[in-house]
């Protein structure tokens, strides 16, 4: 009996209902509801037709989270196993700063929720975890739902025997164009830097002023002492990887030092590359305008985070008074923080790093939003993106439109020995491995050579001025 035989039955048909007393109408309701809950919902019925030619129900059947800490980077992967024997799924869920909430929330939550739930349920599961706290847009739920979320797709692409890509809709191109990072304290080492990346096919380079990790996103980047810039000021790290300079509150100095730093590149290296920079929130929101304004003439096509999320109300002076290519979005969490932006047609690269934001689900639908405004791709991607993190990022980016520009390097060899599968790069482009699935694994075995960092102390971010006083990282 289907779902409407079955009502039918109960309700005697279209005329029974109108004809029934109280008492039998409350019985009948009683009754309504139990077939409502034992019969098939149309999707899972229709479902069941179509694997009538051979293919079973997939079931979850347990969720193993895997907390590592890897070349000082606290990583957090979650893998989904399944009632197909060795059928299983890895995701990213890196909170390199909070990996153990991530980790609580899975175990203690997700976990419950999805053993015995049908694994080919993606969209359906992704929106039961995204209103499941009723508070949304949570880093932790997002990272924890994120790396259940990856390992679905997982999942999917192997059971079809096709990498995710080919899920997303197939490859627009063979691979991602990669930003050369540059850091440097001084003309000659940069010159020397961008140079050699060139010769390695790199034309998209970020400049970074200083050495030593300055305005790098953590995860596992050297972490000296604060040193003295070529400028005379301090920027660096403190010994817990606080980034610390002075060119906070301080906008004249630190827009004289970019602006040589450009003029250097288009008068002694060349027009012919694109050349931009990670401003990591340092201004004053106004020395930001006036950043942007005298930058201009030196064609950056990339300005990373000139505001912080806090700030990005002033993103709509700075698309009128400059045409500067606009970056922002590494720390949004929720579509009130990035829609607008993308609507009103203010940024011109989403930076979301998309486990934070809840994943490769999630990233689809913001990468086809972005479509529609011209603005393209550029996923958060530093060392404190767990490889895993890194081939979703991949997956989405070769199969949409608006791919812009993929944040990353090579992997060391502790990490492919960890992860085995990890994206390759060749002559500034990152491929994949088109295996099925994310193409990606984590070997258990390896895993237990890099136990979990005991907590978050030391990786905890927040910057400070020279006087101590906290300013937004
Ligand atoms: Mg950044």
């Amino acid at each position: 009996m289907d779902r409407r035989e079955t009502l039918k039955a109960f309700t005697g048909g279209a005329v029974g209902a109108a004809t029934l007393g109280a008492a039998t109408l409350a019985a009948s309701r009683e009754a309504f509801a139990q077939a409502a809950a034992t019969a098939p919902e149309p999707a899972a019925a229709a479902r069941g037709r179509a694997r009538a030619g051979g293919v079973p129900a997939l079931k979850i059947t347990d969720i193993k989270v895997f907390n590592t800490k890897v070349a000082g980077t606290n990583m957090i992967n979650v893998k989904v196993y399944t009632s197909e024997p060795g059928l299983y799924g890895i995701g990213c869920g890196t909170h390199a700063e909070r990996p153990t909430i991530v980790a609580d929330t899975v175990e203690q939550y997700l976990k419950p929720f999805l053993i015995g739930r049908n694994a080919d349920e993606i969209e359906k599961i992704w929106q039961q975890l995204w209103i499941a706290p009723y508070w949304r847009g949570s880093v932790d739920a997002n990272n924890a739902m994120a790396a259940v979320d990856g390992a679905l797709w997982d999942i999917m692409g192997k059971r079809c025997g096709v990498p995710v890509y080919d899920l997303l809709g197939g490859k627009v191109r063979s691979g991602l164009r990669m930003l050369g990072d540059i850091q440097a304290r001084t003309p000659q080492a940069m010159d020397d830097q961008i140079r050699k990346m060139m010769a390695d096919g790199y034309d998209h380079f970020r400049i970074y002023l200083a050495g030593g990790g300055e305005g790098g996103d953590g995860g596992g980047a050297a972490r000296p002492a604060v040193e003295r810039s070529a400028g005379g000021g301090s920027i660096g790290r403190t010994a817990s990887g606080e980034i610390v300079t002075d060119v906070h509150g301080n906008d004249a100095e630190y827009i004289k030092r970019l602006c040589d730093a450009f003029e250097y590149i288009r008068k002694n290296i060349s027009w012919d590359i694109e050349i931009g920079h990670d401003v990591h929130e340092r201004p004053t929101a106004r020395g930001a305008v006036m950043l942007a304004k005298a930058v201009e003439q030196y064609r950056p096509f990339f300005m990373e985070d000139l505001f912080a999320p806090e700030d990005v109300g002033w993103y709509k002076t700075v698309r009128e008074e400059s045409s500067i290519g606009i970056a922002m979005g590494e720390l949004f969490v929720n579509q009130s923080e990035w829609l607008p932006l993308v609507t009103n047609r203010y940024i011109d690269f989403m930076r979301m790093h998309i486990s934070a934001a809840g994943g490769l689900n999630l990233a689809r639908k913001v990468a086809h939003t972005c479509e529609f405004f011209d603005v393209q791709t550029a996923w958060h991607g530093p060392a404190n993106v767990s490889p895993v993190g890194h081939a979703v990022n991949l997956h989405v980016d070769l199969s949409i439109y608006n791919f812009g520009i993929c944040e990353g390097r090579g992997f060391s060899e502790q990490l492919q020995e960890l992860y085995p599968g990890c994206p390759e790069v060749r002559k500034g482009i990152r491929y994949s491995n088109d295996k099925p699935g994310l193409g990606i694994d984590l070997d258990e075995k390896v895993a237990l050579k890099y136990p979990p960092g005991g907590g978050a102390i030391g990786s905890e971010r927040g910057a400070q001025d020279p006087e101590g006083a906290p300013r937004r990282p």
